[in-house]
């Protein structure tokens, strides 16, 4: 049921309030600090294992490498309020802990949600990927100002401006074009940043820091009008590995 509610939020999602569970925001009433509060459906937001976190006191692991298997896919984009988000044709995904996730979509945070080694980046990228029984694994990629990133201007040059703007992209996006050829990752157990706040999603963190130009990062923050990324919750019990 909790699987149902989550899927339905992270494909579906061109209104608002697609969510079902009711409006959420960044700031007041609706802000990160009330969203437990705000619906049953939100109940999992005041759990021990929440994201985003600070990355620090590495446990050292042999991590296999992710295999990724992307495609260009990147078909649609579009402005849902709380982030803008390309949504990915099936056929790309990677594959983790011998389990193939397939690639749904990527969206950005600005600032960074994620925080590593006590350091926040001016913008955060999470490829979202679920296998065939709902499980969840987000690749995260932080950005820092720097280069034009050229794999993220194709999307950026058709953002939509509104919210509950939704709209084809004229050429489709290959993810391989924003990503790092170095994909050396920081791996821990998290939940999804935004309400339902589910957890039990594996997070798999980018150690490469991409760039992507002061103006792209402006026009992300100027298209919002608002930060969207929810403070870094307690790490509790949890490692986090490199
Ligand atoms: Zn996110």
């Amino acid at each position: 049921m909790k699987k149902t509610i989550f899927l339905t939020a992270l494909l579906a999602s061109t209104a608002v309030s697609a969510s079902g569970g009711g409006h959420w925001g960044y700031a007041g009433a609706e802000g990160p600090d009330n969203w437990a509060r705000l619906s049953p459906d939100y109940s999992a937001c005041a759990g021990k294992n929440q994201s985003p976190i600070n990355l620090t006191g590495f446990i050292e692991a042999e991590l296999e490498p992710i295999k990724f298997d992307y495609k260009t896919g990147g078909n649609e984009i579009l402005n849902n309020g709380h982030t803008v988000q390309v949504n990915y044709a099936k056929g790309s995904s990677i594959q983790v802990d011998g389990r193939t996730f397939n690639l749904l979509q990527f969206h950005f945070h600005a600032p960074s949600e994620n925080h590593i080694k006590g350091k926040s980046y001016p913008l955060e990228a999470h490829l979202v990927h679920a296998d065939q029984d709902g499980n969840l694994a987000v690749v995260a990629l932080m950005f820092t100002e720097g280069a034009e990133n050229k794999g993220l201007a194709k999307a950026w040059s058709q953002m939509p401006q509104h919210a509950g703007d939704k709209h084809a992209l004229s050429s489709s996006v290959d993810v391989n074009e924003i990503l790092p050829s170095n994909r050396d990752y920081y791996r821990f157990n998290g939940s999804l940043t935004t309400p339902p706040c589910s957890e039990g999603v594996r997070w798999l963190v980018l150690k490469e820091v991409a760039t992507a130009s002061k103006a792209q990062i402006e026009a992300f923050a100027h298209t919002l009008h608002h930060p969207n990324n929810r403070p870094l919750q307690a790490v509790n019990a949890r490692p986090v590995l490199q």
